[in-house]
């Protein structure tokens, strides 16, 4: 039976990497008809940050990365009522301090951890000079052989200790789900702090035991700690259990192969959630940083026309064809721009359907309302007839990748404001390229005059009457002059919808207020 586990430690807020592994984990429990589970490991009271954990859990919400037990599993508000998140509970280590003693006496017990009272003086100087000679960092074995004697004797003096593990001579091999098989020789293992001198578990020791209890079938995470693996088998094996399988994801680095820091804006996770990033399209994202779906490869290989909107999946296509085998062991480059594509892809198809689901425009006016920001902004797109709303949406939807690109709409509602630094020159440069400016304005003013007389100032013929106008007026006038003029008039940009489209919405009067703004 499938059991995997995302255990971060709550040391900040969540970053790309522990989405990741969290979606890694939850796509392959998916897959494997298992559980996901959200164990937090907090027993280094030292680097403890608070509000991380409401961080991480906030985040994993808003990506839809349920889990079935640990605190807030299935939407439950239950962080602090640690005895009903799950049958294997509780899911933080600081509240599971007792359950570690068994383990840690029968460990002593057996030979296979020993007491350890060198203080940080000693500890300090015996690495430096490990720095010093360039030798392995590890710790010498000083207190591998006291006796039970010089043990009682420190203990009654309450002289401060650790627990650490006795590595046994030899090497330690596992076979890790990606990188295949790994061994290690043990004499590059430290003995490891099992119990700090603060009585707490260390990480090594909770998790091992953590992992063993909650009967996890799966170790998926970041490959930072492939280091640790073997120490954990070391435990496995001292405590006589079985141990889970292993799969280290790669590294995620930057554009180019730099190492991706936590201050960089595209490893933030908040800031793709604050910025309402689609959750579909930021796990979309985030799968295929190291995961690539064989009939992708294919596809990619076989097919000279190969479009990356191929590459656009939702979740339970992601889930089905998850597996951890096609995990690529080298780093994975973050590269944003990708990021915002698949958003602008996964923004089509939520809104596919706007023009026959209330809901949905609804949802998508509330967008405008946000990112928009008019007075009664609300009120005015309900003042346009149903049809001219959904051409109004249609046209924004199909041109934007992020939510928050729909504040270049706000053209459509209010003047545009010409004397901002990008039009002004632009626009000046414009009106001067268009020779007979103020001919061309007239013109259309007369134009959009008699379309309006016959009630016809809407989209197609006002694009029939601009197309007949520059084909009577050709050569003298050209028409992309006379194009870029309107558009750069009627929205103050370059870029957008049909100037058609644009008047038609704006309504006669308002095109006619831009446009007589430009007569001399
Ligand atoms: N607590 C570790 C972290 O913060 C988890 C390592 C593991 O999954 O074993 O990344």
């Amino acid at each position: 039976k499938v059991r995997v586990r995302f255990a971060p430690s709550p040391t900040g807020s969540l970053h790309l990497g522990g989405l990741r592994t969290a979606l890694f984990n939850y796509l392959f429990a998916k897959k494997n008809k298992g559980q996901f589970i959200l164990r937090i490991e907090d027993t280094d009271q030292k680097r403890y940050v608070p509000g991380s954990v409401e961080n991480i859990i906030k985040n994993l919400q808003y990506f839809q990365l349920e889990w079935d037990e640990g605190p807030g599993a299935h939407g439950k508000n239950n962080l602090n009522d640690y005895e009903n998140q799950g049958p294997f509970g509780p899911y933080f280590q600081s509240q599971r301090l007792q359950l570690y003693q068994k383990y840690i006496k029968e460990l002593i017990q057996n030979g296979d951890a020993y007491y350890c009272f060198c203080d940080s003086n000693r500890l300090e100087k015996l690495k430096n000079d490990q720095i010093e000679k360039k030798l392995p960092q590890k710790y010498d074995g000083h207190c591998r052989h006291l006796t039970d004697e010089q043990i009682r004797i420190k203990l009654l003096k309450g002289e401060k200790y650790t627990i650490r593990l006795k590595v046994p001579e030899g090497e330690t091999t596992f076979n890790d789900i990606i990188h295949g098989k790994i061994t290690i020789n043990n004499s590059q293992v430290d003995d490891q702090i099992l119990i700090k001198s603060d009585g707490f578990p260390t990480y090594h020791l909770a998790n091992v035991i953590d992992d063993y209890q909650m009967k996890i079938s799966h170790v998926i995470r970041g490959h930072e700690w492939i280091t640790s693996t073997p120490k954990h088998l070391i435990l496995y094996d001292a405590l006589n259990i079985k141990p889970p399988k292993f799969a280290h994801i790669p590294l995620l680095v930057k554009k180019g192969g730099a190492k991706l820091s936590k201050r960089d804006q595209s490893s933030s996770v908040d800031f793709f959630r604050e910025n309402e990033y689609l959750p579909e399209a930021v796990n979309n994202f985030v799968a295929l940083l190291g995961w690539y779906p064989k009939f992708l490869e294919d596809s990619q290989t076989l097919n000279e026309k190969f479009s990356p909107k191929e590459e656009v999946l939702d979740m339970s296509e992601m889930a089905a064809l998850f597996s951890l085998e096609r995990v690529n062991p080298s780093n994975s480059q973050v590269d944003e721009k990708k990021l915002i594509f698949l958003n602008g892809q996964h923004l089509q198809i939520k809104f596919r359907d706007v023009r026959i689901e209330k809901e949905l425009q609804n949802e998508f006016m509330d967008k405008m309302v946000q990112y928009i920001q008019i007075d009664n902004l609300k009120q005015k797109i309900q003042s346009f007839n149903t049809e001219d709303q959904l051409l109004m949406i249609e046209t924004i939807r199909d041109r934007i990748q992020l939510y928050s690109e729909i504040s270049q709409f706000k053209y459509l509602f209010e003047q545009p404001d010409y004397k901002n630094d990008n039009s002004q020159k632009s626009i000046q440069k414009v009106v001067k390229s268009l020779k007979n400016a103020n001919k061309v304005i007239k013109d259309f003013k007369e134009i959009f005059a008699s379309l309006h007389n016959q009630n016809k100032f809407e989209m197609t013929s006002l694009s029939k009457a601009m197309s007949q106008y520059l084909f009577d007026n050709n050569p003298q006038i050209k028409n992309e002059d006379v194009y870029h003029f309107l558009r750069l008039a009627m929205s103050g940009s370059h870029q957008g919808p049909s100037t058609a489209t644009i008047c038609h919405l704006l309504g006669y009067q308002n095109a006619l207020e831009r446009l007589n703004y430009f007569e001399e």
